[in-house]
């Protein structure tokens, strides 16, 4: 996964962005959305039935049981830092690298 494509998908000013991530949730949803596109599938036999665990951090296969983290290999997978403060962190990063709008850390 990388920094750009995560991007892609972000929204436009920090009102849009604060409406698209109201919670930890969302920012996860937006991860396992982005890591697979067409839904998470486990790697060992793509079942494509996951039951999430731990809130999330965990996707279990259903069919062999599987356990698949989707932070892992990330850099969201040992911050101390919420997913949000992450991904809102990366959004501004990206929208002053690729001037794609002039807000700045404020
Ligand atoms: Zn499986």
């Amino acid at each position: 996964m990388t920094g750009k494509r995560l991007m892609s998908q972000y929204p436009a000013s920090d009102q849009e962005f604060e409406e698209a991530f109201r919670t930890e949730q969302d920012c996860l949803d937006h991860i396992i959305s982005v890591r697979w596109p067409e839904g998470p599938r486990c790697p060992i036999c793509l079942h494509d039935k996951l039951w999430r665990n731990e809130k999330g951090l965990v996707l279990q296969c259903s069919a062999c049981g599987h356990k698949t983290r989707p932070l892992a290999g990330t850099i969201f997978q040992d911050t101390h830092l919420s997913l949000k403060s992450w991904l809102k962190i990366m959004w501004h990063m990206m929208s002053q690298k690729y001037g794609a709008n002039a807000i700045g850390l404020a």
